[in-house]
Protein backbone atom coordinates (compact mmCIF):
# COMPACT_ATOMS: atom_id res chain seq x y z
CA UNK A 1 0.00 0.00 0.00
CA UNK A 2 1.51 3.53 -0.88
CA UNK A 3 1.93 5.46 2.67
CA UNK A 4 0.09 9.13 2.39
CA UNK A 5 1.23 12.29 4.47
CA UNK A 6 2.65 10.90 8.28
CA UNK A 7 2.12 7.13 7.61
CA UNK A 8 4.87 4.53 7.91
CA UNK A 9 5.21 1.14 9.42
CA UNK A 10 7.55 1.86 12.89
CA UNK A 11 9.86 -0.85 14.69
CA UNK A 12 7.09 -3.09 15.51
CA UNK A 13 5.95 -3.96 12.04
CA UNK A 14 2.53 -1.86 12.96
CA UNK A 15 1.02 1.39 10.82
CA UNK A 16 1.62 4.78 12.29
CA UNK A 17 -0.13 8.02 11.59
CA UNK A 18 0.85 11.62 12.79
CA UNK A 19 3.36 9.75 15.05
CA UNK A 20 0.56 7.44 16.86
CA UNK A 21 0.39 3.83 16.56
CA UNK A 22 -2.48 1.86 14.90
CA UNK A 23 -2.25 -0.79 17.77
CA UNK A 24 -2.98 1.94 20.42
CA UNK A 25 -5.35 3.73 18.28
CA UNK A 26 -7.84 0.87 18.23
CA UNK A 27 -7.05 -0.04 22.00
CA UNK A 28 -8.14 3.45 22.66
CA UNK A 29 -11.49 4.05 20.26
CA UNK A 30 -11.91 0.96 18.93
CA UNK A 31 -12.91 0.02 15.10
CA UNK A 32 -13.71 0.75 12.58
CA UNK A 33 -12.15 4.15 13.21
CA UNK A 34 -11.63 6.92 10.72
CA UNK A 35 -8.14 8.63 11.40
CA UNK A 36 -7.58 11.98 9.77
CA UNK A 37 -3.74 12.94 9.39
CA UNK A 38 -3.99 16.44 10.28
CA UNK A 39 -0.88 17.90 8.98
CA UNK A 40 -1.15 16.33 5.70
CA UNK A 41 -4.75 18.32 5.77
CA UNK A 42 -3.10 21.62 6.37
CA UNK A 43 -0.08 21.12 4.10
CA UNK A 44 -2.95 20.14 1.39
CA UNK A 45 -4.50 23.70 2.58
CA UNK A 46 -1.38 25.38 2.33
CA UNK A 47 -0.41 24.00 -1.03
CA UNK A 48 -3.45 25.35 -2.86
CA UNK A 49 -2.96 28.87 -0.88
CA UNK A 50 0.84 29.12 -1.39
CA UNK A 51 0.12 28.50 -5.16
CA UNK A 52 -2.94 30.79 -5.57
CA UNK A 53 -0.34 33.61 -3.84
CA UNK A 54 2.62 32.97 -5.96
CA UNK A 55 -0.12 33.48 -9.00
CA UNK A 56 -0.47 37.25 -8.04
CA UNK A 57 -4.12 37.18 -8.55
CA UNK A 58 -6.87 37.58 -5.87
CA UNK A 59 -8.78 34.64 -4.90
CA UNK A 60 -10.53 32.00 -2.31
CA UNK A 61 -9.92 29.03 -1.41
CA UNK A 62 -12.95 27.75 -0.53
CA UNK A 63 -13.14 24.45 1.16
CA UNK A 64 -16.15 22.20 -0.33
CA UNK A 65 -17.30 21.01 2.64
CA UNK A 66 -19.39 17.93 2.13
CA UNK A 67 -16.34 15.94 1.10
CA UNK A 68 -16.40 16.22 4.96
CA UNK A 69 -18.17 18.27 7.33
CA UNK A 70 -17.30 17.86 10.60
CA UNK A 71 -16.79 21.01 13.33
CA UNK A 72 -12.82 20.47 13.93
CA UNK A 73 -12.28 20.21 9.85
CA UNK A 74 -14.15 23.67 9.58
CA UNK A 75 -11.70 25.05 12.43
CA UNK A 76 -8.79 23.63 10.36
CA UNK A 77 -10.11 25.19 6.75
CA UNK A 78 -10.78 28.58 8.78
CA UNK A 79 -6.84 28.73 10.31
CA UNK A 80 -5.52 27.70 7.01
CA UNK A 81 -7.36 31.02 5.79
CA UNK A 82 -9.41 28.94 3.34
CA UNK A 83 -13.33 29.55 2.89
CA UNK A 84 -16.05 27.28 2.65
CA UNK A 85 -18.58 25.92 0.70
CA UNK A 86 -22.26 24.31 1.39
CA UNK A 87 -24.51 22.51 0.19
CA UNK A 88 -27.30 22.09 3.37
CA UNK A 89 -28.26 23.77 6.50
CA UNK A 90 -26.90 20.77 8.06
CA UNK A 91 -23.28 21.69 6.70
CA UNK A 92 -24.41 25.36 7.04
CA UNK A 93 -25.19 24.80 10.73
CA UNK A 94 -21.73 22.54 11.57
CA UNK A 95 -19.93 25.75 10.10
CA UNK A 96 -21.59 28.19 12.14
CA UNK A 97 -21.53 26.01 15.40
CA UNK A 98 -17.69 25.81 14.66
CA UNK A 99 -17.00 29.23 14.56
CA UNK A 100 -16.65 29.49 10.77
CA UNK A 101 -16.62 33.38 9.68
CA UNK A 102 -20.13 33.67 8.01
CA UNK A 103 -19.07 36.18 4.95
CA UNK A 104 -16.47 33.52 4.40
CA UNK A 105 -19.39 30.55 3.81
CA UNK A 106 -20.47 29.91 0.52
CA UNK A 107 -24.46 28.62 -0.54
CA UNK A 108 -24.58 26.04 -3.28
CA UNK A 109 -27.05 23.65 -4.24
CA UNK A 110 -29.35 23.43 -7.12
CA UNK A 111 -32.57 23.10 -5.09
CA UNK A 112 -31.92 25.25 -1.91
CA UNK A 113 -35.06 25.41 0.49
CA UNK A 114 -36.74 28.72 1.54
CA UNK A 115 -35.96 27.81 5.04
CA UNK A 116 -32.26 27.46 4.27
CA UNK A 117 -31.99 30.68 2.31
CA UNK A 118 -33.57 32.16 5.12
CA UNK A 119 -31.01 30.44 7.97
CA UNK A 120 -28.06 31.44 5.61
CA UNK A 121 -29.60 35.31 5.39
CA UNK A 122 -29.79 35.58 8.93
CA UNK A 123 -26.00 34.10 9.56
CA UNK A 124 -24.97 37.11 6.96
CA UNK A 125 -22.92 34.40 5.04
CA UNK A 126 -20.54 35.64 2.31
CA UNK A 127 -22.37 34.73 -1.04
CA UNK A 128 -25.34 32.46 -2.84
CA UNK A 129 -23.97 30.23 -5.95
CA UNK A 130 -27.33 30.79 -7.87
CA UNK A 131 -28.25 27.69 -9.61
CA UNK A 132 -31.66 28.46 -11.35
CA UNK A 133 -34.28 30.80 -12.84
CA UNK A 134 -36.92 29.49 -9.70
CA UNK A 135 -33.98 30.41 -7.04
CA UNK A 136 -33.06 33.45 -8.43
CA UNK A 137 -36.42 34.81 -7.95
CA UNK A 138 -37.29 33.37 -4.62
CA UNK A 139 -33.40 34.86 -3.39
CA UNK A 140 -34.85 38.11 -4.70
CA UNK A 141 -38.09 37.85 -3.04
CA UNK A 142 -36.53 37.05 0.16
CA UNK A 143 -33.38 39.28 0.43
CA UNK A 144 -35.95 42.11 -0.71
CA UNK A 145 -38.36 41.22 1.93
CA UNK A 146 -35.73 41.58 4.45
CA UNK A 147 -34.19 44.81 2.93
CA UNK A 148 -31.10 43.52 2.31
CA UNK A 149 -28.53 42.59 -0.85
CA UNK A 150 -26.71 39.20 -1.57
CA UNK A 151 -23.71 38.76 -2.80
CA UNK A 152 -24.38 35.73 -5.88
CA UNK A 153 -22.51 33.76 -8.14
CA UNK A 154 -24.15 31.94 -11.00
CA UNK A 155 -23.40 28.80 -11.78
CA UNK A 156 -23.06 28.21 -15.43
CA UNK A 157 -22.33 24.92 -17.38
CA UNK A 158 -19.59 25.84 -20.01
CA UNK A 159 -20.21 22.72 -22.38
CA UNK A 160 -17.30 20.95 -20.69
CA UNK A 161 -17.27 17.80 -18.84
CA UNK A 162 -14.19 15.99 -17.47
CA UNK A 163 -13.83 12.85 -15.54
CA UNK A 164 -10.18 11.12 -14.52
CA UNK A 165 -8.60 9.49 -17.62
CA UNK A 166 -12.49 10.16 -19.80
CA UNK A 167 -12.01 12.62 -22.86
CA UNK A 168 -13.79 15.46 -22.00
CA UNK A 169 -16.96 15.61 -24.47
CA UNK A 170 -17.93 19.46 -25.55
CA UNK A 171 -21.64 18.62 -25.73
CA UNK A 172 -23.61 16.84 -23.35
CA UNK A 173 -23.22 19.45 -20.37
CA UNK A 174 -26.08 20.85 -21.62
CA UNK A 175 -28.53 17.80 -19.89
CA UNK A 176 -27.19 18.62 -16.41
CA UNK A 177 -29.46 19.61 -13.52
CA UNK A 178 -26.95 22.11 -12.23
CA UNK A 179 -26.79 25.66 -13.45
CA UNK A 180 -27.29 27.89 -16.32
CA UNK A 181 -26.08 26.96 -19.83
CA UNK A 182 -24.01 29.23 -21.74
CA UNK A 183 -24.16 27.82 -25.23
CA UNK A 184 -28.23 27.88 -25.33
CA UNK A 185 -28.15 31.42 -24.04
CA UNK A 186 -29.46 30.77 -20.74
CA UNK A 187 -26.82 31.75 -18.85
CA UNK A 188 -26.97 35.33 -20.64
CA UNK A 189 -30.43 35.39 -19.82
CA UNK A 190 -29.45 34.50 -16.13
CA UNK A 191 -26.95 37.67 -16.20
CA UNK A 192 -29.55 39.92 -17.61
CA UNK A 193 -32.17 39.25 -15.18
CA UNK A 194 -29.27 38.73 -11.64
CA UNK A 195 -28.12 42.57 -12.48
CA UNK A 196 -31.71 43.75 -12.62
CA UNK A 197 -32.61 42.59 -9.42
CA UNK A 198 -32.09 44.90 -7.31
CA UNK A 199 -31.51 43.08 -3.70
CA UNK A 200 -28.68 41.10 -5.43
CA UNK A 201 -25.44 42.14 -5.97
CA UNK A 202 -23.93 40.23 -9.54
CA UNK A 203 -20.20 38.96 -8.77
CA UNK A 204 -19.51 36.96 -11.54
CA UNK A 205 -19.97 32.87 -12.10
CA UNK A 206 -19.15 29.76 -10.96
CA UNK A 207 -18.12 26.45 -13.35
CA UNK A 208 -17.43 23.31 -11.75
CA UNK A 209 -16.87 20.48 -14.55
CA UNK A 210 -16.53 17.05 -12.56
CA UNK A 211 -14.65 15.03 -10.39
CA UNK A 212 -11.43 13.42 -10.00
CA UNK A 213 -9.60 14.53 -12.98
CA UNK A 214 -6.11 13.89 -13.57
CA UNK A 215 -5.26 16.68 -16.60
CA UNK A 216 -5.14 20.49 -16.26
CA UNK A 217 -6.87 20.46 -19.93
CA UNK A 218 -10.45 20.87 -19.19
CA UNK A 219 -10.06 23.55 -16.68
CA UNK A 220 -8.29 25.42 -19.27
CA UNK A 221 -11.23 24.78 -21.58
CA UNK A 222 -13.57 25.90 -18.80
CA UNK A 223 -11.74 29.20 -18.11
CA UNK A 224 -11.82 29.83 -21.96
CA UNK A 225 -15.32 29.34 -22.63
CA UNK A 226 -16.48 31.78 -19.80
CA UNK A 227 -13.82 33.95 -20.77
CA UNK A 228 -15.59 34.22 -23.80
CA UNK A 229 -18.81 34.73 -22.17
CA UNK A 230 -17.55 37.09 -19.96
CA UNK A 231 -16.22 38.94 -22.89
CA UNK A 232 -20.08 38.77 -24.78
CA UNK A 233 -21.76 40.22 -21.24
CA UNK A 234 -18.93 43.19 -21.27
CA UNK A 235 -19.63 44.13 -24.27
CA UNK A 236 -23.39 43.41 -24.92
CA UNK A 237 -24.40 44.57 -21.31
CA UNK A 238 -21.16 46.22 -20.06
CA UNK A 239 -21.29 44.29 -16.74
CA UNK A 240 -17.65 42.53 -15.72
CA UNK A 241 -17.61 39.80 -13.95
CA UNK A 242 -15.15 40.39 -10.35
CA UNK A 243 -15.06 36.83 -9.57
CA UNK A 244 -14.94 33.54 -11.48
CA UNK A 245 -15.04 30.52 -9.58
CA UNK A 246 -13.66 27.64 -10.86
CA UNK A 247 -14.98 24.83 -9.00
CA UNK A 248 -13.46 21.97 -7.51
CA UNK A 249 -12.78 18.23 -8.68
CA UNK A 250 -9.03 18.52 -8.62
CA UNK A 251 -7.92 14.65 -8.42
CA UNK A 252 -5.87 12.51 -5.72
CA UNK A 253 -4.02 9.17 -6.14
CA UNK A 254 -6.22 6.16 -4.25
CA UNK A 255 -4.13 3.27 -5.68
CA UNK A 256 -0.77 2.92 -7.18
CA UNK A 257 -1.95 3.56 -10.86
CA UNK A 258 -3.26 6.79 -9.97
CA UNK A 259 -1.26 10.06 -11.51
CA UNK A 260 -2.81 13.11 -10.22
CA UNK A 261 -0.58 16.48 -11.07
CA UNK A 262 0.61 18.85 -8.03
CA UNK A 263 -1.78 21.24 -6.45
CA UNK A 264 0.83 23.78 -7.35
CA UNK A 265 0.24 22.41 -11.57
CA UNK A 266 -3.93 22.69 -11.03
CA UNK A 267 -3.19 25.95 -9.79
CA UNK A 268 -0.96 27.37 -12.46
CA UNK A 269 -2.62 26.25 -15.27
CA UNK A 270 -5.78 27.58 -13.97
CA UNK A 271 -4.22 31.47 -13.45
CA UNK A 272 -2.32 30.80 -16.33
CA UNK A 273 -5.79 30.29 -18.58
CA UNK A 274 -7.01 33.33 -16.66
CA UNK A 275 -4.37 35.57 -17.39
CA UNK A 276 -4.49 33.94 -20.96
CA UNK A 277 -8.01 33.99 -21.72
CA UNK A 278 -9.35 37.66 -19.52
CA UNK A 279 -6.83 39.85 -20.76
CA UNK A 280 -8.39 42.80 -22.13
CA UNK A 281 -11.88 42.13 -20.95
CA UNK A 282 -12.99 45.04 -18.40
CA UNK A 283 -10.32 46.62 -16.02
CA UNK A 284 -8.91 44.41 -14.14
CA UNK A 285 -8.30 40.50 -14.22
CA UNK A 286 -11.19 38.70 -11.95
CA UNK A 287 -10.68 37.34 -8.12
CA UNK A 288 -10.60 33.76 -9.23
CA UNK A 289 -11.89 30.98 -6.40
CA UNK A 290 -11.89 27.25 -6.42
CA UNK A 291 -13.77 24.46 -4.31
CA UNK A 292 -11.45 22.02 -3.41
CA UNK A 293 -12.81 19.07 -1.35
CA UNK A 294 -11.44 15.53 -2.09
CA UNK A 295 -7.62 16.74 -2.67
CA UNK A 296 -8.00 18.66 1.20
CA UNK A 297 -9.21 15.67 2.63
CA UNK A 298 -9.07 12.25 0.70
CA UNK A 299 -5.67 11.06 1.28
CA UNK A 300 -5.17 12.12 4.78
CA UNK A 301 -7.98 9.65 6.13
CA UNK A 302 -7.05 6.16 6.93
CA UNK A 303 -10.29 3.49 8.01
CA UNK A 304 -9.36 1.12 10.57
CA UNK A 305 -11.03 -2.25 11.01
CA UNK A 306 -10.84 -5.54 13.26
CA UNK A 307 -10.48 -8.50 10.38
CA UNK A 308 -13.52 -11.13 11.48
CA UNK A 309 -14.31 -14.16 9.35
CA UNK A 310 -13.03 -15.40 6.56
CA UNK A 311 -14.25 -17.77 3.86
CA UNK A 312 -12.46 -19.23 0.86
CA UNK A 313 -13.85 -20.71 -1.97
CA UNK A 314 -11.11 -23.25 -3.51
CA UNK A 315 -10.20 -21.58 -7.32
CA UNK A 316 -12.36 -19.02 -6.56
CA UNK A 317 -11.65 -15.94 -4.14
CA UNK A 318 -10.67 -15.70 -0.36
CA UNK A 319 -12.89 -13.37 1.08
CA UNK A 320 -11.84 -11.71 4.56
CA UNK A 321 -14.86 -9.42 6.11
CA UNK A 322 -14.02 -6.53 8.49
CA UNK A 323 -16.70 -4.90 11.10
CA UNK A 324 -17.06 -2.05 8.90
CA UNK A 325 -18.55 -1.70 4.80
CA UNK A 326 -20.48 -0.05 2.78
CA UNK A 327 -22.22 1.70 6.24
CA UNK A 328 -18.47 3.66 6.80
CA UNK A 329 -17.27 4.07 2.58
CA UNK A 330 -20.31 3.66 0.36
CA UNK A 331 -18.01 4.68 -2.71
CA UNK A 332 -17.24 0.81 -3.68
CA UNK A 333 -20.68 -0.22 -4.54
CA UNK A 334 -21.72 3.50 -5.79
CA UNK A 335 -18.73 4.10 -8.12
CA UNK A 336 -16.63 0.79 -7.96
CA UNK A 337 -13.84 3.13 -6.23
CA UNK A 338 -10.36 1.41 -5.95
CA UNK A 339 -8.90 1.44 -2.16
CA UNK A 340 -5.57 -0.26 -1.33
CA UNK A 341 -5.03 -1.73 2.65
CA UNK A 342 -2.48 -3.04 4.65
CA UNK A 343 -2.86 -5.24 7.47
CA UNK A 344 -2.08 -2.99 9.86
CA UNK A 345 -0.40 -4.53 13.03
CA UNK A 346 1.47 -6.82 10.65
CA UNK A 347 2.93 -4.67 8.20
CA UNK A 348 6.47 -5.75 7.87
CA UNK A 349 5.59 -9.35 6.84
CA UNK A 350 5.39 -10.41 3.21
CA UNK A 351 2.17 -10.80 1.52
CA UNK A 352 1.33 -14.35 1.11
CA UNK A 353 -2.25 -14.50 -0.41
CA UNK A 354 -4.24 -12.58 -3.19
CA UNK A 355 -8.01 -11.89 -0.78
CA UNK A 356 -11.21 -9.56 -1.15
CA UNK A 357 -12.57 -7.53 1.95
CA UNK A 358 -16.04 -7.58 2.52
CA UNK A 359 -18.06 -5.82 4.87
CA UNK A 360 -20.73 -6.87 7.49
CA UNK A 361 -24.27 -5.42 5.98
CA UNK A 362 -26.42 -7.84 4.11
CA UNK A 363 -25.48 -7.34 0.72
CA UNK A 364 -23.55 -8.69 -1.83
CA UNK A 365 -22.44 -5.88 -3.47
CA UNK A 366 -20.87 -5.07 0.34
CA UNK A 367 -17.24 -5.01 -1.01
CA UNK A 368 -14.27 -2.36 -0.26
CA UNK A 369 -11.54 -4.09 -2.18
CA UNK A 370 -11.70 -6.68 -4.60
CA UNK A 371 -7.92 -8.79 -5.12
CA UNK A 372 -5.56 -7.32 -2.89
CA UNK A 373 -2.25 -8.95 -1.78
CA UNK A 374 -2.06 -9.19 2.08
CA UNK A 375 0.06 -11.56 4.89
CA UNK A 376 -2.29 -14.17 6.04
CA UNK A 377 -5.30 -12.36 7.62
CA UNK A 378 -6.49 -13.69 10.92
CA UNK A 379 -9.56 -12.92 13.28
CA UNK A 380 -8.13 -9.50 15.34
CA UNK A 381 -6.04 -7.83 12.90
CA UNK A 382 -6.53 -4.92 12.04
CA UNK A 383 -6.62 -3.63 8.42
CA UNK A 384 -5.83 -0.29 7.22
CA UNK A 385 -7.79 1.37 3.69
CA UNK A 386 -6.08 3.95 2.95
CA UNK A 387 -7.19 7.60 1.18
CA UNK A 388 -10.75 7.47 2.89
CA UNK A 389 -10.94 10.91 4.00
CA UNK A 390 -13.16 12.42 1.55
CA UNK A 391 -16.72 10.81 0.75
CA UNK A 392 -16.26 8.35 3.62
CA UNK A 393 -17.47 9.85 6.66
CA UNK A 394 -19.83 12.19 4.91
CA UNK A 395 -21.49 9.57 2.90
CA UNK A 396 -21.60 7.05 5.99
CA UNK A 397 -25.14 5.62 6.73
CA UNK A 398 -26.97 3.40 9.12
CA UNK A 399 -28.33 0.77 7.17
CA UNK A 400 -28.43 -2.56 9.08
CA UNK A 401 -28.88 -0.22 12.27
CA UNK A 402 -24.52 -0.80 12.16
CA UNK A 403 -23.06 2.64 14.33
CA UNK A 404 -21.73 5.45 12.48
CA UNK A 405 -17.61 5.10 13.72
CA UNK A 406 -15.88 7.81 15.33
CA UNK A 407 -12.73 10.30 13.85
CA UNK A 408 -9.96 10.92 15.28
CA UNK A 409 -7.00 13.40 14.16
CA UNK A 410 -3.99 12.56 14.40
CA UNK A 411 -0.41 14.55 14.94
CA UNK A 412 2.77 14.78 17.00
CA UNK A 413 1.89 11.69 18.68
CA UNK A 414 -1.37 12.81 20.14
CA UNK A 415 -4.35 11.96 19.00
CA UNK A 416 -7.66 13.82 19.18
CA UNK A 417 -11.53 12.48 18.78
CA UNK A 418 -13.11 14.54 17.03
CA UNK A 419 -16.73 12.79 16.42
CA UNK A 420 -17.83 10.18 18.41
CA UNK A 421 -18.56 7.19 17.84
CA UNK A 422 -22.51 6.42 17.51
CA UNK A 423 -24.11 4.80 21.02
CA UNK A 424 -26.68 1.77 20.38
CA UNK A 425 -28.78 4.72 22.16
CA UNK A 426 -28.05 6.99 19.29
CA UNK A 427 -29.45 4.00 16.87
CA UNK A 428 -32.80 4.75 18.47
CA UNK A 429 -33.09 8.66 19.59
CA UNK A 430 -35.13 9.68 16.95
CA UNK A 431 -37.48 6.51 17.11
CA UNK A 432 -40.89 7.27 18.66
CA UNK A 433 -43.38 4.26 19.30
CA UNK A 434 -46.86 5.02 19.32
CA UNK A 435 -48.13 4.59 23.04
CA UNK A 436 -50.71 1.76 22.01
CA UNK A 437 -48.48 -0.01 20.73
CA UNK A 438 -45.73 0.57 24.02
CA UNK A 439 -44.33 -2.71 26.18
CA UNK A 440 -41.88 -2.98 28.71
CA UNK A 441 -38.26 -2.73 27.29
CA UNK A 442 -36.74 -6.07 28.40
CA UNK A 443 -34.09 -4.67 30.00
CA UNK A 444 -33.31 -5.37 33.70
C1 LIG B 1 -18.46 18.44 -5.21
C2 LIG B 1 -18.15 19.82 -5.58
C3 LIG B 1 -16.90 20.36 -5.31
C4 LIG B 1 -15.76 19.54 -4.73
O1 LIG B 1 -15.39 18.53 -5.58
P1 LIG B 1 -14.07 17.65 -5.27
O2 LIG B 1 -14.04 16.66 -6.37
O3 LIG B 1 -14.28 17.02 -3.94
O4 LIG B 1 -12.92 18.58 -5.27
C5 LIG B 1 -16.68 21.68 -5.60
N1 LIG B 1 -17.66 22.45 -6.14
C6 LIG B 1 -18.89 21.97 -6.41
C7 LIG B 1 -19.91 22.86 -6.99
C8 LIG B 1 -19.17 20.64 -6.16
O5 LIG B 1 -20.38 20.16 -6.46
Amino acid sequence: MFLHGTSRINDAGHLEIGGCDVTELKAEYGTPLYIMDEQLVRRRCREYMDAFAASGLGFQVAYASKAFSVMAMCRIADEEGLSLDVVSDGELYTALQAGFPAERIHFHGNNKTPDEIEMALDARIGCFVVDNFTELELLQAIAAGRGVTVNVLLRVTPGVEAHAHHAYAATGQTDSKFGFDIGNGSAFEAVQLASAKENLTLLGVHSHIGSQIFETEGFEMAVERVADFARRVKNELNISFKVVNLGGGFGIRYVEGDTPLQVSEYVAAITNAVKKYFAGIGESLPEIWVEPGRSIVGDAGTTLYTVGTSKNIPGVRKYVAVDGGMTDNPRPALYESKYEALLANRANEPVSETVSIAGKCCESGDMLIFDVELPAAESGDLLAVACTGAYNYSMASNYNRIRRPAVVFVQNGQSDLVVKRESHGDIVANDLVPARMTKQAVTK
